[in-house]
C-alpha cells in the first residue's frame, strides 16, 4: 500500500516544506496548481508534503537515467563553469560538435548525416518540417516549389504544441481553441492501431494492406504525391493512443509507398527514441530508415531541455543544392549547456549499456503487466516495447465498448496510483468515435527490479480499485 511504497524507498529523506504554490504562475489547470516537487533521486520524486513518488513514467517518458546522476551533474557543472553560453550562430562549441558526432557516428548505419539541436520536441518537429520543405525547394524546379506544400500525418498522432507540430497532430483536446490557426495542407490517414482499427476477420497482413490502400489513395488524391512534402508519424505512438507499436510490416509499407510517390518520410521519435523501445532508434526494429528523424525527451534525460533533428545524406545533399544554408536560427539552438548534458547522457547510455538494460527490463515489465492485469475487468489491451507500455481501458472487453466520453478511466487509475505513491501517465483521445483511454508506463532505464514490481503492483491495485 501507500505507506509501504514510501517506506521501502531507498532515497534520502528530504525535509518537508509547506510552501504554497504562488498564485502568479500560469498552470495547465490555470487555478489548480499541481503538487510541488522539491527534490528527486533515482526513480523517486519527493513532494513538499514529504510524500515520495516512484516515477514509473519518467515524467512524460523523459527521465531515462533517473535523477541525481553524478556524471550528468558533473558534465553540466563543468560546462557552466567553462562556457555557459555563446551565440551559437556565430560560434560552434565542443559540446554541440561532440553530441552531433556521437549520434551521427551511430546514425551513419542508417544513412543519417547531420544533426541539429533545439530546445523541445515541438521545435524539433517544426525544424524537421522546414528542412523537408527546403529539401524540395532546393532540388525541385518552379513546379515542385509551387506544388510541394502539403503533409500527410496520422489520426492518433501527437507531434507537439507549436503551430507546425500541432498542425500535424490529431490530439483534439489540445487543438480545439486554436483550430483557426491550424496550418493548411495537412491530411490525416488512419493510424496503425490494431486494437481499435483492425477489423474482425482481418489479419495483420490484411490490416497493413488496407492501410497501404488508404495511403496510396491519399497520395493519388494529392497530385500523385506531387503536392506532398512528407509523411509524418511516430514509429511507436506515445501520448495520443497510449503506446501503440505498428503491426508488422506497416513501416516497410509506408517507406515503400513514400518512395513510390517521391514523398519524404519524417519519423517523430521524440518519445519513442533514445533507447525507449529497446533499440536506440525505434525505427531500427522496423527495418527501414527515415529521411528525417527527431529525438527529444530522453536526449536530455530531464537534465536539460534539448531535442534533436537528424537528417539523412539524401536530405543533406538536397539542401546543399541551394545556397548551403538553413535559415532557421533560435537563440537557444545548440546551447552549450544542454548539448554538454545530452552528450554525457549519450556516454552514460553507452558506458552502462542502458539501452540493452531497457530492453531486458522491458521484458520483465511486459511479463509483470500481463500477469497483473490481463484478467482485469476493464483492461482491454496491454501493449508496448522496451520500457514504453500502455494499458487501454474499455467498458466491455468483448465488444471494446468504451466508457461514457465523460468518464476517463486512465485519469482515475493515475489518481489512485498517485495516492499510493506511484506516478503513471494517463491519456484519453476520442477520434472517429473511437475513445482511447489509457495509462502509460515509461520508467527510467535504471529502474530497479523491485521498483518495477512496485510500479506494477500499485498499478494493479489502482486498476482493481476502479472496478
Ligand atoms: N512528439 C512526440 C511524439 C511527443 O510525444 C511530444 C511530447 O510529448 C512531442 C513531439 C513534443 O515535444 P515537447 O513537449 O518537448 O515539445
Amino acid at each position: 500500500d501507500a505507506q509501504e511504497a514510501t517506506t521501502t524507498s531507498t532515497i534520502p529523506t528530504t525535509p518537508a516544506t509547506t510552501k504554497k504554490a504562488s498564485p502568479a504562475l500560469l498552470h495547465r489547470l490555470i487555478n489548480a496548481p499541481p503538487p510541488t516537487a522539491i527534490s528527486a533521486h533515482g526513480s523517486t520524486l519527493t513532494l513538499s508534503t514529504g510524500a515520495t513518488i516512484l516515477d514509473a513514467c519518467g515524467g512524460a517518458a523523459v527521465s531515462i537515467l533517473g535523477h541525481g546522476h553524478p556524471e550528468i551533474i558533473a558534465a553540466g557543472c563543468a560546462q557552466l563553469s567553462t562556457l555557459p553560453y555563446c551565440h551559437t550562430g556565430a560560434y560552434t562549441t565542443d559540446a554541440a560538435e561532440s553530441l552531433a558526432a556521437i549520434l551521427i557516428e551511430d546514425g551513419k548505419r542508417f544513412g543519417l548525416a547531420k544533426a541539429l539541436f533545439v530546445g523541445s520536441g515541438s521545435e524539433a518537429m517544426d525544424a524537421a518540417m522546414k528542412l523537408a520543405r527546403q529539401f524540395w525547394y532546393e532540388v525541385g524546379d518552379e513546379g515542385v516549389r509551387e506544388r510541394k506544400t502539403r503533409w500527410v500525418a496520422r489520426k492518433q498522432g501527437y507531434h507537439g504544441v507549436t503551430l507546425g507540430a500541432m498542425g500535424l497532430s490529431s490530439n483534439l483536446p489540445r487543438k480545439v481553441p486554436y483550430a483557426p490557426l491550424q496550418i493548411p495542407g495537412v491530411s490525416f490517414v488512419g493510424p496503425a492501431y490494431a486494437y481499435q482499427y483492425q477489423r474482425a476477420g482481418e489479419d495483420e497482413e490484411g490490416y497493413v494492406a488496407r492501410l497501404r490502400g488508404e495511403l496510396e489513395e491519399e497520395f493519388e488524391r494529392l497530385g500523385g504525391g506531387k503536392e506532398v512534402i512528407a509523411f509524418v508519424g511516430e514509429p511507436v505512438v506515445g501520448a495520443t493512443s497510449g503506446c501503440t507499436p505498428a503491426p508488422r510490416g506497416y513501416w516497410k509499407m509506408v517507406r515503400e509507398v513514400c518512395d513510390a510517390f517521391d514523398v519524404l518520410l519524417i519519423l517523430d521519435e521524440v518519445m519513442c527514441g533514445c533507447g525507449r523501445t529497446g533499440t536506440f532508434f525505434a525505427f531500427e526494429q522496423e527495418g527501414i530508415v527515415p529521411d528525417i528523424v527527431t529525438l527529444g525527451k530522453g536526449l536530455g534525460a530531464g537534465y536539460a531541455p534539448i531535442a534533436g533533428v537528424l537528417i539523412s545524406e539524401r536530405v543533406l545533399q538536397g539542401l546543399m543544392m541551394g545556397a548551403g544554408s538553413f535559415n532557421h536560427f533560435q537563440t537557444y539552438q545548440l546551447h552549450p549547456l544542454t548539448c554538454a548534458i545530452a552528450l554525457e547522457v549519450q556516454k552514460v547510455l553507452r558506458r552502462n549499456r542502458l539501452v540493452e538494460r531497457c530492453n531486458e527490463m522491458g521484458k520483465l515489465l511486459e511479463n509483470d503487466l500481463y500477469g497483473a492485469l490481463a484478467e482485469a475487468k476493464y483492461v482491454g489491451n496491454i501493449r508496448g516495447r522496451g520500457l514504453l507500455w500502455g494499458i487501454e481501458f474499455v467498458k466491455d472487453k468483448s465488444t471494446k465498448e468504451p466508457f461514457d466520453p465523460k468518464v476517463e478511466i486512465g485519469a482515475r487509475v493515475q489518481k489512485k496510483a498517485f495516492e499510493m505513491g506511484v506516478a503513471i501517465y494517463p491519456g484519453v483521445a476520442t477520434i472517429d468515435g473511437i475513445k482511447g483511454d489509457h495509462v502509460l508506463l515509461a520508467p527510467p532505464y535504471t529502474i530497479t527490479k523491485e521498483e518495477l514490481r512496485q510500479a506494477v503492483d500499485v498499478t494493479r491495485m489502482a486498476v482493481l480499485a476502479i472496478e
